[in-house]
């Protein structure tokens, strides 16, 4: 059994997005900074109301899914088909993008911290025009494994396995096989999660420090940074300091990727077909609702 080494180190860099939200981001940072199917992470996370008042208003986007992860605060979404959730600490929401969605994504505090994640994952070309949709899944569906030695790990897709246990999570069956699991490790406790050889697979840190890889193949990640890891059956982790970290797998779809803005694509012409799709009111399938800001 192969364990994966560090390929790659990303540290974050300071962003803005939506109408101005002070954002950490790794993935997506310039368009080659990408993992097929993984495509943006993004990190918000402020104790100043000034960094994420002004939220995401009404946008749209298609061909691919965004993942939202609340660590702690209260976001409200709400789409063009009438959706409406109310993300809090441990809240995850799934959506599926794929033909069209246009929603909003707004803070509901007004002070207090708040801080999370949201991903972008790719969709299959085959996958991309399929009929939007939208899960919201409360902290309390999603399982939390404590290991022997203290670690805890929460399961949003796919499967944690060891010796001793399997945790599935909510999200199963999607075409990429995503593994999203958030992991809390205490200093000098090790972690080690299988991976198919063949899947993409990166690490990111967002409290502490770890060291990913064995021995002296590990390499230190530092706080704020994905770490993109080469091929093999096993991640390992130790970390460094108490530690808390994602870690995302999938397969790669090796398709062309053509990126423009909030819409992820095959090819040129299928971005060209978005925008006037989303010009002359297309971009939906449903009859859009107005929702309220
Ligand atoms: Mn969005």
């Amino acid at each position: 059994m192969r364990t994966r080494s560090v390929n790659q180190v990303i540290n974050s860099i300071n962003t803005s997005d939506g109408a101005g939200v002070k954002l950490l981001r790794s993935l997506g940072q310039r368009q080659h900074v990408r993992l097929d199917p993984f495509l943006m992470l993004d990190e918000f996370g402020s104790f100043d109301a000034n960094d994420y008042i002004a939220g995401f208003p009404p946008h749209p986007h298609r061909g691919f899914e965004t993942v939202t992860y609340m660590l702690e605060g209260h976001m409200l979404h709400e789409d063009h088909m009438g959706n409406k959730g109310h993300l809090h600490g441990g809240d995850v929401q799934w959506m599926t993008a794929a033909h069209g969605i246009i929603h909003s994504e707004m803070p509901q505090q007004q002070a207090g911290r708040m801080h999370g994640f949201q991903l972008w994952i790719n969709l299959p070309a085959r996958e991309k025009m399929k009929p939007a949709s939208y899960r919201d899944i409360p902290a309390a569906k999603i399982p939390v494994a404590t290991l022997n030695n203290r670690a805890t790990v929460k399961v949003i897709a796919g499967e944690y396995a060891d010796g001793e246990q399997r945790i599935t999570g909510p999200i199963q069956g999607l075409a990429t096989q995503a593994l999203y699991i958030d992991v809390h490790l205490p200093k000098d406790q090790l972690f080690s999660q299988p991976t198919p050889g063949a899947h993409n697979a990166f690490v990111y840190v967002y409290e502490g420090t770890v060291r990913v890889g064995e021995g002296a193949d590990a390499t230190s990640v530092p706080t704020h940074a994905a770490a993109f890891l080469n091929g093999g059956e096993q991640i390992m982790i130790t970390a460094e300091s108490d530690a808390r970290f994602l870690v995302l797998a999938a397969q790669p779809l090796n398709e062309p990727v053509v990126q423009y803005g909030p819409f992820v694509m095959n090819t040129r012409e299928e971005i060209e077909q978005a925008i006037v799709d989303y010009q002359n009111g297309r971009l939906v399938q449903e009859k859009a609702q107005a929702f309220n800001e």
